[in-house]
């Protein structure tokens, strides 16, 4: 089939607008955010001017949009050499210790700043129960950074009244630009609902980044950002994985529907080394309603079992099969351990999986009348379980809305948890992400640091200028939104002491805006020439509608890369079966139709969700293992084998031949063995 081309012809021009700006942060997330409050204090007295562009509005966007009930990454008395030891052991023996010890650091600088900046933390009151940030405040409990005691729902997480979290921290952004705005003289420096497309790389320098284009989704507009540096923190990707929800909940999935691989497939575009790609997650969370699990294990402490009331985690001869496959791995029964042993009974025909909230709620209403008698403890216990149900109904009402629908209590009955579709990311309890530079205090090889090839810069990839943090900053899982904060500042600051180090850089591209238009426009050109084909608009030889593409893409990945239909199994053939279909996919993605903007953003998403899976499925057809039981197997290497395979997997992708380059990077361990956990 001949290629489309955008000649607007058939569709009207966008206007266009070029900003110049030195630092361009892409992502308007908790990342983001701390690039912005972090880089405004050093770059404001040298006039650096610092733009941020989101594809939504910054107050509410991101994985954090709708609230949050737990802080999930908080040291305080803790070290971080054992901070890295769990991240370690979770992500199954493979991270980047220099940056996951470096996050441990400065983290707390960032959650004592959110109490500062009025996000209510619960304390512990004098009668040794806990208190919730207001009730906190009202008794005179001390800040965090004066030495506050939180309650810790966990040993690295500690509760918050999240539900404004997000805007909290978009407002100190916020203000952070306009002091930048007022220093440099710019009018304006935060575009809100502007879809960044591709990054394109400096005319003169291949492996240098310098432009940024994107499309308004309010209006006919494309904006070309010409920028010296860029942080870039646009999220892991869902909806890659064809998901459990069917038609009558389609959309919902546990990570936010609007976070769609542009993360990964901008800077894989732009040339960025990625690492840990193979890796994934695989929530086990309540049924359909994709309702978080965290309060109700950690800190209202419900079990999980079987139907038959068995924990499937302590079965002698669970354990013993899995380690005879998986080693030492099974001992500390991480996050992908467990989901393996939930999934060995779920296939044994022992679930549903239930989590016991009404036993715990049992628990916790004895206890709490024991110590304070009838009256006061029920007056307790009804104002946890109205914390418990702002838990849902911040974080994922449609679980409350579930509950309500199937006349579920979670008090009085359990709760049914399912593993859900997988899912791409690096800040939560995944690694995938690119490979970066780290601090050069710690001890890592210097391959890592000083000997960097883009100049040593922290969290800098390895296209020079381009800076990655949160999501996308590999192999540095659990960070979570306080984690990933602190890893915005660190890029932002790094960033801004690379421009101070490289004064005389001006950006220039090759392309020049019509072309850019040209592209971003496509879609709408290809529309246009074709609707009046068919007299169904949404079924066209000439063109591929993005509802469609979507349910394609999910249908490859789901069957071929281990998905839910195949229970996370997959296999070399498995895996170069779906790369074939999927290299046709892409090719179709020339024929890629939108009528309105709003599809405009859907075609864009699907095209990043099918390069960020690509890399995905060219890292688990590389990785001959099972690296992550739980998460995915390979049929054919159901086996962890630190023999051949405790190294990182880093993969890069050339645009101009659509070729992939992957190889094994040395591992290097950091900080000293932990102590074996007894169970
Ligand atoms: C379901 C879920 C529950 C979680 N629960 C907790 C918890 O309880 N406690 C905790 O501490 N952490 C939690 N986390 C982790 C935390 O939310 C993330 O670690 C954090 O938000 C990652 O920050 P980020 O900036 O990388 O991504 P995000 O905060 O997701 O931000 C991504 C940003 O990129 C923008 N963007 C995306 N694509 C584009 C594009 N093409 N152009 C322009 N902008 C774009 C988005 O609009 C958004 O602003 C949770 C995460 C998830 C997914």
């Amino acid at each position: 089939m001949e290629k489309e081309t955008c000649t607007f012809s058939f569709c009207a021009k966008p206007a266009v607008e070029e900003v110049e700006t030195d630092l361009l942060l892409i992502g308007g997330g908790m990342a983001c955010c701390g690039a912005a409050f972090e880089g405004a204090r050093w770059a404001n007295p040298k006039k650096i001017k610092i733009t941020m562009v989101d594809k939504a509005a910054t107050d509410r966007s991101g994985a954090v949009a709708m609230g949050l009930s737990a802080i999930n990454t908080y040291m305080g008395e803790n070290d971080p050499a054992d901070y890295v030891k769990m991240v370690r052991n979770d992500l199954m023996g493979i991270i980047r210790e220099d940056l996951v010890y470096d996050l441990g650091r400065h983290v707390d600088d960032s959650v004592q700043l959110f109490e500062e900046w009025g996000l209510p933390i619960w304390k512990m009151g004098d009668d040794g129960f806990s208190l919730d940030g207001f009730q906190a405040k009202d008794a005179g409990k001390v800040s965090l950074k004066d030495g506050g005691k939180p309650v810790r729902s966990g040993k690295w997480q500690i509760m918050i009244n999240g539900e404004s979290y997000k805007v909290i921290v978009a407002e100190a952004a916020k203000k952070a630009l306009e002091t930048n705005r007022a220093a440099t003289g710019v009018k304006t420096n935060h575009y809100e609902r502007v879809f960044i497309v591709k990054l394109y790389n400096d005319a003169k320098e291949p492996n240098r980044v310098a432009a940024a284009a994107g499309f308004s989704v309010r209006e006919n507009k494309i904006y070309i950002f010409k920028a010296k540096a860029m942080v870039l923190a646009a999220g892991g990707a869902v909806n890659v994985f064809r998901p459990r929800s069917t038609q009558e909940g389609q959309g919902r999935a546990w990570y936010p529907v609007w976070n769609s691989g542009s993360g990964y497939a901008l800077g894989l575009q732009a040339g960025a080394e990625l690492t840990m790609m193979e890796n994934r997650f695989v929530p086990a969370r309540f049924k359909d309603g994709y309702g978080p699990v965290g309060a109700w294990f950690l800190f209202f402490k419900a079990k999980a079992t079987n139907s038959l009331g068995e924990d499937y985690c302590a079965k002698p001869e669970a354990l013993a099969e899995a380690k005879a496959k998986y080693g030492k791995y099974v001992d500390n029964l991480g996050t992908a351990i467990r989901n393996h042993l939930m999934m060995r009974d779920m296939k044994l025909g022992k679930g549903p999986i239930l989590m016991r909230t009404d036993e715990a709620m049992a628990a916790i209403n004895k206890t709490f009348k024991e110590k304070l008698g009838d009256k006061e403890g029920a007056k307790k216990v009804k104002h946890l379980e109205a914390e418990a149900w702002e838990d849902f109904l911040d974080m994922a009402i449609g679980q409350a809305g579930l509950w309500a629908s199937k006349n579920v209590e979670p008090d009085k009955v359990p709760s049914e948890i399912m593993p859900t579709e997988p899912y791409l990311l690096g800040s939560h309890a995944g690694c995938a992400g690119f490979w970066c530079c780290g601090p050069d205090d710690l001890g890592a090889p210097e391959e890592w640091n000083k000997k960097w090839p883009a100049g040593n810069y922290n969290r800098q990839s390895t296209v020079k200028g381009l800076f990655m943090c949160g999501d996308i900053c590999g192999a540095s899982g659990h960070k979570f939104s306080s984690g990933s904060h602190a890893e915005g500042r660190i890029a932002a600051k790094n960033a801004i002491a690379f421009l101070l180090d490289n004064p005389n850089y001006t950006p220039t591209i090759k392309e020049t805006a019509d072309h850019l238009a040209a592209e971003l426009y496509l879609p709408f050109e290809v529309y246009e020439k074709y609707k009046t084909y068919t007299t169904d608009t949404s079924t066209n030889p000439h063109y591929i509608k993005p509802k469609m593409l979507q349910t394609r893409l999910q249908k490859i990945a789901d069957e071929y890369f281990g998905g839910i239909s195949t229970w996370y199994m997959t296999s070399k053939t498995m895996l170069e079966e779906g790369l074939r279909l999927l290299q046709m996919l892409k090719e179709d993605t020339s024929k890629m139709a939108a009528s309105n903007l709003h599809e405009l953003m859907r075609c864009w998403e699907n095209y990043h969700r099918i390069l960020s899976v690509e890399a995905h499925a060219r890292h688990i057809l590389f990785r001959e293992e099972s690296r992550y039981p739980g998460y995915y197997y390979r049929g054919d290497f159901d086996l962890v084998d630190d023999a051949n395979w405790k190294c990182f997997v880093n993969s890069k992708y050339d645009l101009a031949t659509d070729k992939w380059e992957v190889k094994k990077v040395a591992y290097a361990q950091l900080v000293e063995d932990a102590a074996p956990v007894k169970h």
